[in-house]
């Protein structure tokens, strides 16, 4: 196996994923690297991307439209858009300390949180702001 190749996939898809910032799903993925690199095969990639979730440098979003993928590992929630399907990141200093809190006060280790909000994004609430107050 090329190593040297596998590693900078690796690279290429924590890159992609840096640009997009949109939490894509492993199709809307996987064209965008094809679009770098049009000799990688999609096999290789899925295989790359669930490698890099095991090393913990991507996190796999499970949403109600499926796997999202994000390249930030920070702790933070996740809004999902009811009406463009967009994910919308949220960070809450709150948040953090509350899970730190749980560690300390249960004596466990919370390795990944999974809370995901369903409502209305920031841009479709504007949108519909002004659509009503021009009828
Ligand atoms: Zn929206
Ligand atoms: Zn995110």
């Amino acid at each position: 196996m090329d190593i040297g190749r596998n590693t900078w996939q690796k690279q290429l898809i924590i890159d992609t994923l840096k640009r997009e910032k949109n939490h894509p799903t492993i199709s809307d993925l996987y064209d965008k690297i094809k679009a770098v690199d049009d000799k990688v095969g999609q096999a290789t990639v899925y295989r790359n991307v669930n490698k890099l979730v095991e090393e913990k440098k991507i996190k796999r979003i499970m949403t109600d439209s499926g796997f999202r993928y994000d390249c930030d590992c920070n702790d933070h929630y996740h809004l999902e858009c009811n009406k463009c399907g967009n994910i919308i990141d949220l960070y809450d200093e709150k948040y953090i300390r509350l899970i730190r809190r749980l560690e300390d006060e249960y004596s466990i280790k919370i390795e990944e949180s999974k809370i995901l909000f369903s409502g209305i994004c920031d841009k479709c609430l504007n949108y519909e702001r002004k659509s009503s107050s021009i009828n």
